[in-house]
């Protein structure tokens, strides 16, 4: 074992963060694998998305399919709606994709090689790597943002990145213990989030800063390199709240395709980057005596999104598919973020 990876796991043994889908170091040492499901479901869902929001979501699909063959014979729908609010519902659509294949496919085992894992929908290297690491003990390289930044500081990594990826991942293949690849992998990435963060990295209780290029640099949080980032296009549009006398609101369903297809929304404009758009009340596909409520924005991975939104009491269904749903129920609906924010801003 290399000194980084003695050292990095000697931290780990008693640093560990603790999360739900995780095999603790000390059930490690006695054999104790995490479940291949469990490593996927929540590496899907870390990807972009904070650990603490993770974990209720992770608990909640947990329960509700305790195990692939159950999420496969799940109906897509309700994978949608539990997944509402984590954003990227593509990779909701994958999730039960690749639970129908796993199960259909492969008797409902998860290969065990990161080549084989790619195969499957809607896995990437990332993904692949961390199930081949941590559930089967695959000596590969897992890197993350968190274990991109401890690498780029380390060696003082001047390339850019993502380019610069392949060195990380040169260097690592020289640094991960092959006995213990998955405990590596998830001590790279704990160290990362809570001792060389972003800002403030706490070199002084680092167990790497004997050896760490960066080590108490003024200059250490310029690394990684990153190209600048290019500003977001705005786009704007309007979305219109109908509620009736009975306290329901009119649902409807995106399309199959593009952005948050399949996802439950209220009727809305188009949402263009034209300034010139249409955002009023004329707009509206009910006559009624609409009220403009606070403007909502929400950003995508592409775009700052500003919507205009309103609120009128109507009988009236617009003439378009959807349903009626009661308030209290709205959260039970597959409704995007940007959604609940426009609900939110209507029934404040
Ligand atoms: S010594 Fe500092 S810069 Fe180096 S890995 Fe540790 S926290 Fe990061």
């Amino acid at each position: 074992m290399t000194s980084f990876a003695g050292k990095l796991l000697e931290w780990y043994s008693t640093h560990a963060r603790d999360m739900p889908w995780r095999v603790p170091p000390h059930a490690h040492a006695r054999g104790k694998r995490a479940a291949p499901y469990h490593v996927w479901l929540s590496e899907v869902m870390l990807q972009q998305t904070q650990v603490a929001t993770v974990r209720d979501y992770y608990l909640k699909f947990i329960r509700k399919w305790p195990s692939i063959e159950d999420l496969a014979k799940s109906d897509e729908d309700d994978v949608l709606k539990a997944w509402a609010g984590l954003g990227y519902y593509s990779r909701a659509r994958n999730l039960k994709k690749c639970a129908n294949v796993v199960t259909a496919e492969h008797n409902g085992e998860f290969p065990r090689t990161a080549d084989s894992l790619k195969k499957l929908p809607g896995i990437g290297d990332y993904t692949a790597a961390s199930i081949a690491a941590i559930a089967f003990d695959q000596p590969v390289a897992v890197i993350d943002g968190n274990v991109e930044r401890v690498m780029a500081r380390h060696e003082r990594i001047d390339e850019l990145f993502p380019a610069a990826k392949s060195i990380v991942r040169g260097l690592l293949a020289t640094l991960l213990d092959p006995e213990k690849p998955g405990e590596f992998a998830q001590a790279m990435m704990d160290l990362g989030a809570t001792i060389c963060t972003p800002k403030r990295p706490a070199c002084g209780i680092c167990p790497l800063n004997a050896e760490c290029k960066s080590a108490f640099q003024v200059d250490v949080e310029t690394f990684p390199r990153k190209k600048p980032k290019t500003e977001k296009p705005e786009r704007k549009g309007a979305a219109y709240v109908i509620e009736n006398q009975a306290g329901e609101i009119f649902l409807c369903k995106r399309g199959s395709t593009g952005l948050l297809a399949g996802m439950t929304q209220v009727p809305t404009t188009n949402w263009n980057s034209r300034s010139d758009g249409k955002t009023d009340s004329l707009a509206a596909p009910v006559s009624a005596k609409w009220r403009r409520m606070p403007d909502i924005r929400h950003t995508f991975t592409h775009f700052h999104l500003d919507l205009v939104v309103w609120h009128a009491r109507s009988e009236q269904a617009p003439a378009m598919d959807g349903w009626w749903c009661p308030i209290d129920r709205l959260s039970d609906e597959a409704l995007p973020t940007v959604m609940r924010k426009v609900l939110a801003s209507a029934l404040a």
